[in-house]
C-alpha cells in the first residue's frame, strides 16, 4: 500500500511539474507573441516640482495589458522578455514610441518636458542601444538634455564597469542619468560621486516604512543631503499621502512623483494633465 502511495505522490509531482513547465511555455508563448506583434502601451507620470509646484518631467513606463490575464506589471513580463532574447526589438519600438511621443509633445507647448526612461542590465548591454537612442532622439533634433535615463542601484551593483562607461557615453550625447530606487540595497555613498547621474531617486520602500517607522525620516533626511552634497537633484518617488509630502517639503527634498498627485497616466491623459498644468504654469 506504502509502495502505491509513493507512486501516486510521484505522479502527483509529474504532473504537477508538468503543468509548471506547460505554465512556463504558454508565458513564453504570449510575451513573443505581445512582442512581436507590440501589444505593449506606454504609460507616463508626472514629476513635480515640489518647490515651485511646476511639473518638471514625466517617466516612461512600460504596460502590458493582455486581453485574457489583465494588466501585467512590467517587473513580471521583463524577464521573460530578457530570456527570450527579445531585448533589442522591445528597446527599440520602446525607444521610438517615447521619442514620438515626445516630438508630439514639443510640437504643442511642451517643449521642455524631459523624459525618463528605464534600462536593465540586459539594455544596457545591448550593442545597438547607443545607436537606437541616437536614430530617435538625437536625429530628429531631441536636445539629450531632455532624456534621462534611470538606472537602478541594483542594476549598478550587478553591472558596474559597464555602467559606468555607458552613462559616459550617453554623457557625450547630453543624455542624463538618474540612479533608481536608491536606498534600497546596499550601494555605496561614493557611486553618486563617481558616476555620472544628475539626479537619485529615493527608493519607495524608504517611504513606505516612514508611516510605520518615523525613526526612518533621518534615514529620507541622509539620502536628500547626500544627493545634495554631490549636486543631485533629489526625486521621491511612490508619494501617497499629504503626510509624507510635507515631510519630504520639510526636508528640502526637490521634486516628487506619486498617486498624491497623479499616477502613470495614458498619452492622452497625460497630454491633458501637461496641458492642465502649463495653463495653470501661464496664469501664475
Ligand atoms: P520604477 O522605475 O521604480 O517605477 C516606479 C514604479 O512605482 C512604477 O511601477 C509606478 O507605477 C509606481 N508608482 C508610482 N507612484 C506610485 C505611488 O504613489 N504608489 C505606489 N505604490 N506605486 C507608485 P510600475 O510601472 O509597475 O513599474 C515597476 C518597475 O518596472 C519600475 O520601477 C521599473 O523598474 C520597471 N519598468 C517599468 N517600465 C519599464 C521599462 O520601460 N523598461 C524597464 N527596463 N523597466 C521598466
Ligand atoms: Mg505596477
Ligand atoms: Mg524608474
Ligand atoms: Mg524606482
Amino acid at each position: 500500500e506504502n509502495k502505491q502511495k509513493s507512486q501516486e505522490t510521484i505522479c502527483v509531482k509529474k504532473q504537477q511539474i508538468y503543468q509548471q513547465k506547460s505554465q512556463a511555455e504558454k508565458i513564453k508563448f504570449m510575451v513573443k507573441k505581445a512582442v512581436i506583434n507590440q501589444d505593449f502601451l506606454i504609460y507616463y507620470q508626472p514629476q513635480i516640482n515640489i518647490k515651485t509646484n511646476k511639473i518638471e518631467g514625466v517617466e516612461a513606463l512600460l504596460r502590458w495589458h493582455h486581453p485574457e490575464f489583465g494588466s501585467i506589471a512590467p517587473n513580471q513580463f521583463i524577464p521573460w522578455v530578457e530570456k527570450l532574447d527579445l531585448v533589442i526589438p522591445l528597446t527599440e519600438w520602446f525607444i521610438e514610441k517615447v521619442a514620438r511621443q515626445h516630438q508630439a509633445w514639443r510640437a504643442s507647448d511642451f517643449s521642455f518636458i524631459p523624459i525618463s526612461i528605464n534600462l536593465s542590465s540586459h539594455q544596457l548591454q545591448a550593442p545597438t542601444l547607443l545607436s537606437i537612442l541616437n536614430q530617435n532622439f538625437l536625429s530628429i533634433g531631441l536636445e539629450g538634455n531632455l532624456l534621462i535615463v534611470e538606472i537602478t542601484e541594483k542594476t549598478l551593483q550587478e553591472n558596474p564597469q559597464n555602467v559606468f562607461r555607458l552613462l559616459h557615453e550617453l554623457k557625450q550625447l547630453g543624455i542624463k542619468a538618474c540612479i533608481d530606487d536608491f536606498g534600497s540595497g546596499t550601494t555605496s555613498a561614493r557611486h553618486l560621486q563617481q558616476f555620472p547621474f544628475t539626479q537619485v531617486k529615493i527608493a519607495q520602500s524608504l517611504l513606505q516604512n516612514l508611516e510605520k517607522y518615523p525613526e526612518e525620516i533621518s534615514m529620507i533626511a541622509a539620502v536628500i543631503a547626500l544627493g545634495h552634497t554631490f549636486k543631485l537633484k533629489v526625486i521621491a518617488e511612490g508619494v501617497e499621502t499629504e503626510n509624507q509630502l510635507d515631510i519630504l517639503r520639510k526636508l528640502d527634498c526637490d521634486m516628487i512623483q506619486g498617486y498624491v498627485f497623479s499616477k502613470p497616466l495614458n498619452e492622452i491623459e497625460a497630454t491633458q494633465f501637461l496641458s492642465f498644468y502649463s495653463d495653470d504654469q501661464n496664469k501664475s
